[in-house]
């Protein structure tokens, strides 16, 4: 087979980015968009030894789990993996992609795996959204989302996944720099100013904070800027991000308040969270909920534990657990977020908890090698990179009785769990919660137990 043919095939897998797999004369074929049940016209486009890549021509034979769907841009934008797959099949595909990880990565051969808890509603669940700001090829202003795997801009003002109001901030941020020539950044060139907008909508509070990423140090104009969004309901902070760097790192780290305050609020259950344009907040709120409570019942708090919780953020996780513990310590490696996490302390008035700036992979290292500090229960949060080894090599070391892992990355969890079993631990419940409906990603979040303590 050579590029160019043309193949027809059953796809009988999905990948793990959401392409469909099929088999023509022994060669593995990855087809994007095409689903597991759809028989396709493909052609070719790439071999390698044994497996190659292909473009869906056609659907010969839909999959009995195709929907239509919401949005006519699904299969083109990047945001979206597997919107053509119904939400059961979406579920199931999730459920086997943790599976799969942690018998192929973790080596665990017998593992029980909870159903994924789904959403009842599965649209319009983002909390935060970060458009970038484009021209179209006759240089008409446009905001969007990236095209899979590229950087050009496919424009799109509204996005299923995403709060209303987005496409009314747009609108009005497009406006503006229309009226006042304001030029979107180009990436190859490196000219131009704004970069991109976020926005971010607090569900409980409908409170907004929205953050105009610019490649300079200021906004031509920026009073009129403020007045074309502050009348907006629930408008409550208006800022700019500098980031003049030519990387793919969205959000520069000096920011200009320019109106309001410079956070929004919002909560998860009774925890109240002020949240500022630098730090991490998880993007599902309703779905957040049932995975804090998932790490709150495996945590096992009684009142008497001490908790640590690494890779804290702006404490959620932390001070959801402090109400049940009787004492627990966040770090965080964004020193915004620990700012964020000490006044969401106070404001909770919750004064069992206390926050450090740093890399967790050397935070409690030292902590522990020079103040002897000690867990009974840790609690991890990582980055999708997973955990660092001088990490785990710690937490194995204070031997905590249970030890929550929440991850967001299937791989690099099914990798650390492989480590901390094998160094005292035994897996508990593993239950996968998805945060983040119609992409292939999903949340899981596991206990462990310690062998001879737990
Ligand atoms: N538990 C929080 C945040 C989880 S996201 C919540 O649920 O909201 C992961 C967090 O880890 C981010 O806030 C990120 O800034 C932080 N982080 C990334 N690398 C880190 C490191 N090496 N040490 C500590 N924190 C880190």
């Amino acid at each position: 087979m050579k590029k160019n043919d043309m193949i027809q095939l059953e796809i009988i897998d999905i990948g793990m980015n959401g392409e469909g797999i099929g088999k023509v004369c022994g060669f593995t074929m990855f087809i994007k968009d095409a689903l597991k049940g759809d028989i396709v016209q493909a052609k070719v486009m790439k071999m390698k030894k044994n497996y190659g890549y292909a473009r869906m021509m056609s659907v010969v034979r839909e999959s009995p789990f195709r929907v239509q769907p919401k949005c006519l841009m699904a299969k083109q934008c990047g945001g979206c993996q597997i919107q053509a797959l119904s939400y059961e099949a979406q579920l199931a595909y999730k459920e086997n992609k943790v599976r799969n990880h942690l018998q192929r990565i973790g080596k665990f051969e017998e593992v029980q795996i909870k159903p994924v808890i789904g959403m009842e509603a599965p649209y319009y669940y983002r909390n935060k959204a970060q458009f970038p700001i484009g021209k179209d090829k006759v240089g008409k202003i446009i905001a969007g989302f990236y095209a899979t795997r590229s950087h050009s801009i496919i424009s799109l003002e509204r996005c299923y996944l995403g709060v209303g109001v987005n496409e009314v901030i747009l609108k009005r941020v497009l406006g503006f720099m229309e009226e006042y020539h304001i030029e979107p950044y180009n990436e190859v060139t490196g000219m131009g100013l704004v970069r991109h907008v976020l926005i971010r909508f607090g569900f409980t509070t409908k409170e907004i904070m929205v953050c105009v990423v610019i490649n300079g140090d200021k906004l031509p104009e920026n009073e009129k800027f403020v007045d074309s969004l502050r009348d907006i309901d629930g408008m409550m902070s208006i800022s700019l991000s500098v980031n003049k760097e030519n990387t793919n790192v969205i959000m520069g780290n000096r920011i200009v308040v320019l109106w309001g305050k410079g956070y929004f609020t919002d909560y998860i259950g009774d925890i109240k969270c002020q949240i500022s344009p630098l730090s991490f907040y998880q993007v599902n709120p309703v779905q957040t909920k049932v995975l804090y409570d998932k790490a709150l019942e495996a945590a096992g708090l009684t009142g008497k534990e001490t908790v640590w919780d690494l890779y804290c953020g702006i404490g959620t996780i932390s001070l959801f657990l402090a109400q049940k513990a009787k004492m627990v310590y966040g770090v965080e490696i964004v020193p915004e977020a620990i700012e964020d996490a000490k006044r969401n302390a106070e404001i909770n008035g919750i004064s069992n908890a206390e926050f450090f700036v740093g890399k967790a992979e050397e935070v409690l290292p030292q902590k522990y090698k020079e103040d002897g500090v000690y867990a009974d229960v840790i609690v991890v949060d990582p980055p999708r990179k997973g955990c660092d080894e001088a990490l785990l090599e710690t937490m194995v070391q204070m031997s905590p009785k249970r030890i929550v892992y929440v991850s967001c990355d299937s791989a690099t969890l099914a990798r650390d769990l492989r480590y901390l079993c094998e160094k005292g631990y035994e897996l508990g419940g593993v239950q996968p919660v998805d945060l983040f409906p119609h992409t292939t990603h999903v949340e899981t979040c596991v206990l462990l137990s310690h062998k001879k303590t737990g």
